[in-house]
């Protein structure tokens, strides 16, 4: 079996479906090749959430915000070991990247709401409607299909096919019936096939410490596939011993919590012992390396009205809040007894961390921890806790790419017909991803490796 099509794209979450309409836009004819039998990679089960300067949004809640502002902030989230170039690209890109978004895909954003997530100095962050990505995903395959994309579910891109002037030209991939299908390429390659989270053993090859300890938050097909298939034909990798682990997530199947994300909105974390021990607002890392400090590796996580009433994440996420509750994950009451007694917390101690962190709050200054962002009270019930322990989120490495989404090689030359996108590249997000950067990265990304193969 054999198919010729201008561009092929190797993955169907935010970065493929990106490229994939651009290059169809730009007159190329394209096919998008996924494994799974859904599109959407970890894109689809994102909160939905793109960080982006000098929006509406942020002038209407009079945020000032500068393009960089999001450099510095992202550098510096990243230990300043990121590709500089690559953060300015998806900086100065990321007002534009939006406004195609909302304008061409017809994506809708919460027109009152922005989130800032860990390591911003400002709410910068859009969210998606319903506050995940389906939206995302639906209207980007929508606009895809009007355009005539191609879309091949249930295809593995296996290896990339190479001429004898080491340009790659095509992808060799099978199908569920276990046969190969040759797909030539006219104009180029583009991987988009997301990052390694749910390999276990190529995490444990990177970094030995993500071992079995963690689950994952990641999706059945983020495997690595690409990063694998480029380093085979020569490319170059970067940044692989830097994985993430979401702080907040369900202890039993590590699925990443949204109604947790009330932390943003003021909820404070605790542990068996019934003390805080980090900074709610510190960065992924710091707070999952606490929460695996703590007894059961596990933490709770704590909050009243004042801080529901910001985002109303337990009915925003209803069908995650039952699910909680059904796994005894969750539980309200209308004492903050109540909450410790439910989860065998020393009550004395718990109430006390309590009432002093409501004397902080009073006084805007939080003595033990110096908490950022939203610094609300917990005094008003009905009162939510949640049990929660980090999981793998984010693998930062990949493959080297330069700021036109062309793919380089050990000696820095551009592997002529290669391009990558999205989380299967490294460099961008340095050692630390920050929250709502991911989906800015890949739509931003995604959409210049589309025009680029084009040309
Ligand atoms: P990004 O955010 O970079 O777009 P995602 O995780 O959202 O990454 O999407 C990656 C997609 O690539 C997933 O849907 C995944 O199933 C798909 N994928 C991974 N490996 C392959 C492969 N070998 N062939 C085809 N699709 C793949």
């Amino acid at each position: 079996l054999e198919q010729t099509y201008d561009v092929i794209v190797i993955g169907g979450g935010g970065a493929g479906l990106s490229a994939a309409v651009e290059a169809q836009a730009a007159g190329a004819k394209v096919v998008l090749l996924e494994k799974m039998s859904s599109l959407g990679g970890n894109t689809l089960v994102s909160g939905g959430g793109l960080n982006v300067p000098g929006t509406d949004q942020q002038k209407a809640l009079g945020i000032e915000d500068s393009v960089e502002t999001f450099i510095e902030d992202t550098m510096k989230g990243g230990d300043n070991i990121n590709n500089k170039e690559l953060v300015t690209v998806m900086a100065e890109n990321a007002l534009s990247t939006a406004k195609w978004l909302v304008d061409k895909i017809k994506v809708e954003f919460m027109s009152d709401r922005l989130q800032q997530f860990g390591g911003h100095s400002v709410p910068r962050a859009l969210i998606a409607k319903g506050n995940h990505g389906t939206d995302l995903i639906q209207k980007l395959k929508a606009y895809g299909d009007d355009l005539g994309v191609v879309f091949k579910m249930e295809t593995k891109a296996e290896e990339l096919i190479v001429d004898d002037n080491n340009r790659v030209v095509g992808v060799k991939a099978t199908n569920t019936a276990g046969q190969e299908i040759i797909f030539n390429a006219n104009k180029g390659v583009i991987i988009a096939s997301g990052g390694f989270g749910a390999n276990l053993d190529m995490r444990k090859e990177y970094n030995p410490e993500i071992d079995e300890k963690y689950k994952t938050t990641d999706v059945a097909g983020t495997t690595g596939d690409g990063i694998v298939m480029a380093e085979n034909i020569g490319a170059d990798l970067m940044h692989m011993e830097y994985i993430q682990t979401y702080p907040t997530c369900n202890p039993k199947t590590g699925i990443i919590s949204y109604v947790a994300n009330s932390r943003f909105d003021g909820a404070i974390l605790l542990n068996q012992e019934g003390n805080r021990f980090v900074e709610e607002m510190d960065r992924r890392d710091v707070i999952s390396k606490a929460i695996l400090n703590q007894t059961n590796r596990e933490s709770y996580l704590v909050w009243g009205q004042e801080v529901e009433q910001v985002g109303n994440m337990t009915e925003l996420h209803k069908d995650e809040y039952n699910n909680l509750e059904k796994l005894d994950l969750i539980y309200k009451a209308d004492t903050i007894e109540e909450l410790a007694e439910h989860f065998n917390i020393d009550v004395n101690s718990f109430k006390a961390t309590i009432e002093k962190y409501n004397k902080y709050a009073k006084n805007g200054k939080d003595e033990d921890f110096n908490r950022r962002g939203s610094f609300l009270p917990i005094e008003k019930g009905p009162f939510y806790i949640q049990k929660v322990a980090p999981a793998v989120h984010h693998t930062m490495g990949g493959i080297v790419v330069n700021k036109e989404a062309k793919v380089l090689d050990k000696e820095g030359n551009i592997i002529p017909g290669l391009f990558a996108a999205g989380e299967v590249t490294g460099g961008i997000h340095g050692t630390n991803r920050l929250g709502g950067n991911a989906v800015t990265d890949v739509v931003v990304f995604g959409r210049i490796a589309g025009e680029n193969v084009v040309k």
